[in-house]
């Protein structure tokens, strides 16, 4: 249940968050007394059932379609959260992709540019258009912006998907760069690099990701797969003022692979 107490609400975007990752930080949020936004792209079915849960608990919640990589969509995006909500004090930047498995001398030009499109360019659309609300400079009141990036950029993804991988490189260094620059506006801009959690993303590498699991779990010094809910927590944490002091870090949510 939502607390009444802890006011007042803010209003949070999650990108991607009809399912996985994306989807319990939807969840944990509302039950820490966020307003949020549920973006999705595709999956208008599974939007709106993260919606229906967070409003059954009495949470405030709405879907919005939006192709993060796509500069139209993501300024709809906004302008809908400001007539819906009048404000936005937290954003992350979650929706992403994977590939199928391969080398990459195999890969072409469109996959690797759709890869960068979405994991990248669309943090980078929504990170702009989240800083043009919040920032002191553009008369607003300060937030907390969480990019998801993942493992991979620390491992490279050798045989499997390095231009996955490269994507998520560029999200650290984002991460570092924006932090740095709108620090004195009142915005903290963290990361979090998840490991192998079990999610749908697994099912883009073309293979039984059940198959995969049981494959790298002997790697991961934790022995198991990870949940949604524990990357969750960690975004969470740092979106509140208990990591007030917490800006430009990355935080790996890997079982210490
Ligand atoms: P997922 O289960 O495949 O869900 C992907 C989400 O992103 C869905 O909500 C999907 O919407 C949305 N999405 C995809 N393309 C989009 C676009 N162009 N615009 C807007 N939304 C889009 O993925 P996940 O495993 O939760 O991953 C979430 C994040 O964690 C990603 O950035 C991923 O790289 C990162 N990560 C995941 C793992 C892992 O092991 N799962 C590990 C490290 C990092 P629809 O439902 O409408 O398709």
């Amino acid at each position: 249940m939502v607390d009444s107490k802890q006011q007042p609400e803010k209003v949070l975007l999650v990108t991607g968050a009809s399912r996985g990752i994306g989807a319990a930080i939807a969840l944990q949020a509302a039950a820490r007394n966020y307003a949020v936004v549920v973006n999705y792209i595709n999956h208008r079915d599974q939007a709106d059932e993260v919606v229906r849960q967070i409003e059954e608990r009495g949470g405030n919640a709405t879907a919005i379609q939006a192709d993060v990589s796509s500069t139209n969509d993501v300024e709809a995006l906004f302008s809908s959260i400001d007539s819906t909500f009048g404000q936005l004090d937290a954003l992350v930047n979650n929706a992403g992709i994977l590939a199928p498995l391969a080398r990459v001398e195999d890969m072409t030009a469109d996959r690797i540019q759709e890869l960068f499109s979405v994991n990248v360019v669309g943090s980078f659309l929504c990170a702009r258009e989240a800083v043009r609300r919040m920032s002191t400079k553009n008369g607003g009141s300060g937030g907390a912006i969480v990019n998801i990036s993942s493992g991979a950029a620390r491992l490279g993804g050798a045989n499997d998907y390095v231009d996955y991988a490269a994507t998520k490189g560029a999200i650290d260094t984002f991460t570092i760069g924006l932090a740095k620059e709108v620090a004195g506006e009142n915005i903290r801009v963290n990361a979090v690099r998840p490991g192998f959690i079990e999610t749908d993303m697994h099912d883009l590498l073309g293979m039984d990701s059940k198959w995969r699991f049981e494959q790298v779990k002997p790697t991961i010094p934790l022995a198991r797969i990870g949940s949604a809910e524990e990357v969750a927590n960690a975004v969470l944490w740092l979106l509140s003022d208990e990591a007030s002091y917490c800006t430009g870090a990355i935080f790996d949510i890997t079982g210490g692979r």
